[in-house]
């Protein structure tokens, strides 16, 4: 850095300094590198594994786990450790346009704002626990499916509110589980 005299006076080095150029270059780098992986450490960290991004990833889409809002991501995390069953599966949950369209989901889905996704309920039981721990969670909007659970915070929408798919009632109300 102390050579500028020099190189300027030096017509045959017309060359850019490369040790800026480099630092620049390493800068932007690491700025970069952080940006894309901090969210998945500190998701990791969390306690979610990589097969859960992935299924929070429209599919059309990979890595798309990165547009879900974070503060549904952290409600989200608290869902998975209260459940703490290793069984515990994200069916689905961010969705582009394409996607949503292809699955069936409603216009104005909030998948596709990436404030929603639907957990895996093989049994009654299991979706007792994953509403339960939902409602502990904070979420104040759940659709109850036949082996699924929609859970989603977007603040677009009515809240409290819980419905059934298929044209079915919701077979229990998750906030009269939780005293
Ligand atoms: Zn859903």
């Amino acid at each position: 850095m102390g050579n500028w005299g020099k190189w300027n006076s030096n017509s045959a080095s017309m060359r850019p300094p490369i040790k800026t150029i480099s630092i620049i270059i390493v800068i932007v780098l690491c700025i970069w590198l952080f940006k894309r992986y901090y969210p998945y450490f500190k998701y990791v960290r969390l306690g979610l594994d990589r097969d859960d991004l992935k299924k929070l990833s429209s599919p059309d889409i990979e890595g798309s786990w990165r547009q879900m809002h974070p503060d549904f991501m952290e409600k989200l995390t608290k869902v998975k450790r209260l459940v703490n069953l290793p069984s515990f599966t994200i069916n689905s949950g961010l969705r582009s346009h394409r996607h949503n369209k292809k699955v069936g989901g409603v216009a104005n889905s909030s998948h596709l704002f990436g404030r929603a996704a639907d957990i895996h309920t093989p049994n009654p039981w299991y979706q007792r626990r994953v509403a339960r721990a939902a409602v502990k969670a904070g979420f104040t909007r759940m659709g109850i499916g036949k082996n699924f659970i929609h859970i989603d915070d977007d603040p677009t929408k009515p809240q409290p509110a819980v419905w059934g798919y298929g044209g079915k009632k919701p077979p229990f109300n998750p906030f009269n589980l939780v005293t």
